[in-house]
């Protein structure tokens, strides 16, 4: 027993708009505080039945194999990649920020015999960036981000899956940030592996990581001549639990899946194209806010996620000293940039429940005054007629 007793817990109300992650909405902190129930209490399994019937409709997959990983996005990278990688198979990995090398370090660590491709931060690939690699390397894997939280970079993903699939190799996509806030075809698309997080744009808290393979994917798992080098990450043991056996594997945290299961009820209840349109309609609002203050987008024109706006810092402006102040004086993180971009971007997350007018207005109010105080010359008040000229528009067109 230490001396004195650890202060009573008390986190600060935030306006959460960095990369993640983003404010979560009330009613999925209510299911968090829910009374815990067994694993395999037929409570909780109908509800791991419910919450991957909602998780394949968002992702628009009829794959059997779709659940939660439990652990964080970068789990559910590491899920599909050991899954699909045995030692000394080829993968290629396109490469434009900074989840583009975290999913190298993953795929090398797994023994795959790897290629990179690499396009400027900022940029995305069009399939003929790809085309050499895939001759060449003949892969079984291709793995590619499809929004690049460090650069705000909007990935096109149906015909490099065209190109991917004509080389005989599977397409594995990293959906983190684009799970509920821009258009996802699993199928369609077909993608073979996906993850995602909870802490982007489906408005929970961190700690799971939605995933699905599809059949294809899984006779490939199933068919592995070595284990897979992670027990906690077997696709094959987690099908039998997320299947219809329900065989014991791990203790699910239970609790974060009851906030999945409201966090999702909450998208369908909105309607996922209005969840999309919604992350659009702010992200369009912000960006007019932003061009009146001169500040302009990293990502290529037509390529902007509209959940994470990744901005060039107005020159002679402290990165750090304007990023303290929204937080200690308006309560509001915004993310700095990462690896390339460090203390040249920053990072402003439209994402989930923080996708909302308030959002938008109080950040644009509060990086006024931030930036009149630090001799930024533009027309006070200019952004935030630009917002709202921005939201009338699109009332206007619906
Ligand atoms: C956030 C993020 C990850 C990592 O997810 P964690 O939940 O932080 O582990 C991976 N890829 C992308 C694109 C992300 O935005």
């Amino acid at each position: 027993m230490p001396d004195t007793l650890a202060p009573e817990l008390k986190p600060p109300v935030r306006i959460l708009m960095g990369p993640g992650p983003s404010d979560v909405h009330p009613r999925v902190l209510a299911a968090l505080a829910a009374s815990t129930v067994g694993h395999l209490d037929p409570y909780y399994l109908a509800l791991m039945n419910d919450m991957q019937a909602m998780l394949r409709s968002l992702m628009r997959t009829t794959n059997r194999m779709t659940f939660a990983v439990s652990a964080t996005g970068s789990a559910g990278m590491e899920a599909t990649v050991v899954n699909l990688i045995e030692p000394g198979d080829a993968m290629v990995v396109c490469v434009n920020g900074v989840f583009g090398g975290r999913m190298v370090d993953v795929a090398q660590r797994a023994g795959a015999r790897l290629t990179r491709v690499d396009r400027p931060w900022g940029a995305v690939f069009e399939p003929a960036d790809l085309a050499d690699a895939l001759a060449k390397a003949k892969p079984k894997v291709v793995g590619i981000v499809m929004a690049e939280t460090s650069t705000g970079a909007w990935q096109p993903i149906e015909e490099i899956s065209r190109l991917v699939h004509d080389a005989g190799a599977l397409l594995l996509v990293d959906a983190v940030t684009a799970l509920g806030g821009i258009p996802v075809e699993v199928d369609r698309w077909q993608i073979d592996a996906l993850y995602s997080g909870t802490q982007k744009c489906l408005s929970c808290p961190p700690g799971l990581a939605p995933i699905s393979f599809s059949d294809r994917a899984m006779e490939v798992i199933l068919a592995r001549k070595t284990k897979v080098q992670s027990w906690y990450l077997d696709a094959s043991m987690l099908a039998k639990y997320w299947g219809e056996e329900r065989v014991y594997h791990h203790t699910a945290p239970i609790n974060m899946t009851y906030a999945l299961y409201e966090a999702l009820r909450l998208i369908h209840e909105e309607g996922i194209e209005a969840c999309h349109a919604r992350h659009m309609r702010n992200h369009r609002a912000l960006a007019a806010g932003l061009a009146a203050l001169g500040i302009s987008y990293a990502a290529a024109e037509g390529h902007r996620l509209p959940m994470l706006n990744a901005v060039w810092i107005p020159a002679g402006i402290d990165d750090a000293a304007v990023r303290g102040m929204l937080l200690s004086r308006f309560g509001i993180e915004i993310g700095g940039g990462l690896g390339d971009f460090k203390g040249r971007v920053w990072r402003i997350g439209l994402m989930g429940h923080s996708s909302r007018a308030n959002n938008v207005f109080t950040f644009l109010g509060a990086l006024e005054q931030l930036l009149a105080e630090r001799g930024h010359r533009f027309e006070h008040g200019a952004s935030l007629a630009a917002a709202n000229e921005a939201y009338a528009t699109a009332a206007s067109a619906t």
